[in-house]
């Protein structure tokens, strides 16, 4: 059994964020190897409550030195700025970090959770890689107001920016090594300057890629294409808004958003979190899905076990996402949100006894 022990910096944040966490830790604890050192940090809506920050810099300090970073999910709608907006210490973590390329897998693992009728398992299995840090989330902290009168955010399409996730994207389809490879590029090129940039780099890096087949969309025909024909997808990279949104359509199409995790991903730091945000609505009701924040970990072994040459983690992913597929192929099994009857740690549970 490997020596390896892992620091994992944990963020719980608010809602569910917390209750998801908790068992992600229980599951990455059933596997046995690789080892964590599993340490806690204040983050979120409740840490502004509570210091007067949601992002204190020896939380910052503590994710850059990390070996991975586990979060659940930040902000409370009641809980502003005073300029109306939420906190948001996710988003900024990633802009501190770097974690420019947003991985998040859509995978069917039980046909009955889809909306879509006639699929089986496995049946949708794509992979969205959003650009975190630019397009029209760079003017995040810099939008204009003026007068209470006109309010302006502005798209940021840069070069490299654009370049390193749509390599990433293409390199992951060439790993993913479906039949045939496919980067379907997602924009609005037909309309905005930023976006004939965007799809005119992405054509740049496609060269480096012959065998990897081109495909291009305009995000408002994807969403429809993603509802009509899901299956004919493989990679799929957009700007940082068009992803935040066909992101969640897709999780619509898999059981939802307890089902969709992702990977932040940066040079020198990544953070592992569901797609999910806190659901105010459902915290401290035991209703909340952990399976996007256990398949969030299974991605973080899997990025681990690559970065360090450590096959036992990337087993250890294996392992977990077979677990998660063995519990919820029984029907009915899971949070009422999949169409089961199990509390989070009920669910929590049934996937640790397999492991
Ligand atoms: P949300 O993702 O929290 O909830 C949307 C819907 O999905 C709700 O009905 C909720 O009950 C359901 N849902 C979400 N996760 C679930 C799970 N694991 N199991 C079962 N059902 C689940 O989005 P929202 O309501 O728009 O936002 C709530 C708060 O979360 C806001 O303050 C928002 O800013 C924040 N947020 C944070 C993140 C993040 O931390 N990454 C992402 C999105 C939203």
């Amino acid at each position: 059994m490997s020596e390896k022990v892992y620091d994992i910096a944990v963020l719980k944040g608010d809602g569910i964020g917390p209750e998801v966490v908790e068992q992600a830790l229980i599951a990455l604890q059933a596997i046995g190897a690789p080892r964590f050192n599993f340490m806690e940090h204040p983050c979120g809506a409740g840490c502004y409550l509570d210091c007067g920050e949601p992002l204190p810099d020896a939380t910052v300090e503590a994710c850059r030195t990390a070996d991975a970073v586990l979060l659940g999910a930040m902000g409370l709608p009641d809980i502003r700025w005073d300029d109306g907006t939420e906190m948001r210490p996710q988003i900024d973590l990633r802009i501190l970090l770097d974690l420019y390329a947003g991985v998040r897998p859509i995978y069917l693992y039980n046909g009955d959770h889809s909306p879509l009728k006639g699929l089986g398992a496995g049946a949708i299995d794509f992979v969205i890689l959003r650009e975190n840090v630019e397009g029209l989330f760079a003017s995040m902290n810099g939008g204009i107001e003026l007068r209470g009168e006109v309010a302006v955010d502005s798209m940021v399409i840069t070069r490299s920016g654009t370049e390193r996730i749509v390599r990433y994207a293409f390199e992951l389809a060439v790993q993913r090594a479906r039949s045939p490879m496919r980067v379907t590029c997602v924009d609005k090129a037909n309309v905005f300057k930023s976006m004939a940039f965007f799809r005119s780099v992405y054509d740049r890096v496609a060269d480096e890629f012959p065998d990897v087949e081109r495909d291009y969309a305009y995000v408002d025909a994807l969403s429809m294409y993603l509802v009509q024909r899901p299956r004919d997808y493989d990679v799929l990279v957009a700007e940082n808004m068009y992803g935040d949104i066909i992101s969640d359509l897709a999780a619509g199409l898999v059981g939802g958003l307890g089902m969709a995790p992702s990977g932040d991903i940066g040079p020198d730091a990544a953070v592992f979190q569901p797609s999910h945000g806190t659901a105010p609505d459902i915290a401290g009701k035991g209703l909340a899905n952990p399976i996007a924040m256990i398949l969030s970990a299974a991605l973080m072994l899997r990025w681990l076990g690559e970065r360090h040459g450590d096959g036992e983690a990337v087993q250890g992913a294996a392992r977990i996402e077979e677990a998660v597929q063995r519990v919820v192929s029984e029907a009915g099994a899971g949070t009422p949100d999949i169409g089961g009857t199990m509390t989070t740690d009920e669910l929590g549970k049934a996937i640790v006894e397999v492991l």
